[in-house]
């Protein structure tokens, strides 16, 4: 019994090994990529946020226009309306019918120019529109460029490293396999604490070979032995000896 667990802690420490050296290699992989894939992402939402930009500026132009052909409706109806007038001036009866149909006629004079104050008003607020649409469609096309260069040196990367990275994942889910879910957990845990990504260390020259703290000569024995599980005092990294650490080879 006691011998089927002392092969179980190596070969447990022998997987855990194993999957460092994998997951070593991916993050390889991930370093290759760099900040390619969050550069394309934030691309891609900045583009998206100038073409909502841009329809937002075109309905605005369009509602503009719209208000520019209710006004000319309007001069339209005042002209009308001062027609009618001058031919009813021609048979006032008296001063004072003259009088009220002259006012009739000035006040559709007047909403004559203030519908044409509407119109040049409106006109220039669209040239202005039109201005600011032509600057976010320079900003969408720039954009778009830069985007495309990006994903093609992505898309370059990733189908070089793509057979690589899958043979390393399906090589990773294996040696996962091969330990616990507990020590999985730790390893997971430890391994996104540190920026190297080292979980799993061996003993170099006497020290943790991940944060370089000293080992005392017992424990680095009692490491050797492979009966534990054993950590480093200083950095919780996992500690394995240098000899199993070298055994084992990932390609
Ligand atoms: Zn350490």
């Amino acid at each position: 019994m006691a011998a089927v667990k002392e092969i179980s802690i190596e070969e447990k420490l022998k997987g855990l090994v194993r999957l460092q050296k994998i997951d070593l290699k991916l993050d390889e992989i991930q370093i290759l990529k760099g900040e390619l894939p969050i550069e394309v992402k934030d691309l891609e939402d900045e583009i998206e946020g100038l073409h909502a930009r841009q329809t937002r500026i075109e309905e605005e132009i369009n509602g503009i226009q719209e208000f520019i052909e209710s006004k000319k409706e309007g001069i339209k109806e005042a002209q009308a309306l001062i027609k009618k007038y001058e031919k009813q001036s021609e048979n006032v009866k008296n001063n004072r019918e003259f009088e009220a149909i002259n006012k009739e006629i000035e006040m559709q004079q007047l909403e004559e120019k203030l519908c044409e104050k509407h119109i040049k008003d409106a006109t220039e607020e669209i040239a202005e529109k039109v201005k600011q649409l032509d600057l976010a469609k320079k900003a969408v096309a720039t954009k778009e460029t830069n985007l495309t260069g990006k994903k093609a040196e992505l898309e370059k990367i990733i189908a070089e490293t793509e057979k690589e990275e899958k043979e390393y994942n399906k090589q990773a889910d294996k040696a996962r396999e091969d330990v616990e879910s507990r020590l999985l957990t730790s390893y997971d845990r430890i391994r996104g604490n540190y920026r190297n990504g080292l979980a799993v260390v061996p003993i170099e020259r006497d020290s943790c070979g991940g944060c370089f703290h000293a080992i005392p000569p017992q424990k680095q024995s009692e490491i050797r032995i492979r009966k534990k599980i054993m950590v480093c005092e200083n950095c919780g990294r996992i500690l394995v000896d240098e000899e199993l650490n070298d055994s084992i080879e990932v390609k």
